[in-house]
């Protein structure tokens, strides 16, 4: 596999580069919060900001014009925890439990598929991701994922 010791800081600074021409496109504003001593994520780089590409672009999908997508990277315990929380139209009540199953969209033209793949990545880095929404206020997607720990 391509599992490799994973610098987080460089991987969220690359990926905000990519999203970023598309947030101002869409007036939606973006803002990173990252600590200093993140540790690094034994996994596949690629697939990792594929991840976390499809949950921002969800989010900016999201959101409407004035919308706000803010993401903080921190430590708990022996997990990285990755939050992006957006102030947009939120989740249906009765959608929550759709969320991530094949196929599931709202959008004229969306797949369904960028959450499904995106937890199945992240269940391969032995990670688990949390959707908290609430319709007409925003969704926050929290994601925990394990640091190797230094022998
Ligand atoms: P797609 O983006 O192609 O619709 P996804 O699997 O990425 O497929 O997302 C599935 C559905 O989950 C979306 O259509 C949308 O209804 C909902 N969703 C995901 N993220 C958000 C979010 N941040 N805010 C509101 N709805 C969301
Ligand atoms: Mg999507």
């Amino acid at each position: 596999s391509n599992f490799k010791e994973t610098e987080i800081n460089e991987l969220f600074n690359h990926l905000l580069a990519l999203v970023d021409s598309q947030a101002i496109m869409e007036n939606v504003e973006l803002s990173l919060e990252i600590d200093e001593e993140i540790p690094k994520i034994y996994g596949d780089s690629n697939q990792l900001k594929q991840v976390f590409l499809n949950y921002i672009k969800n989010a900016i999908e999201a959101c409407s014009t004035g919308g706000q997508i803010d993401i903080s990277v921190s430590t708990k315990l022996d997990m990285v925890e990755i939050k992006i929380k957006d102030n947009g139209s939120g989740i249906k009540e009765d959608h929550l439990n759709k969320i991530g199953t094949p196929f599931f969209t709202t959008k004229e033209k969306g797949t369904g598929l960028g959450l499904m793949i995106s937890e199945r990545i992240i269940s391969n880095h032995k990670g688990t991701v949390r959707f908290e929404s609430k319709e007409g206020l925003g969704t926050t997607v929290t994601i925990h994922i394990p640091y190797q720990k230094k022998a």
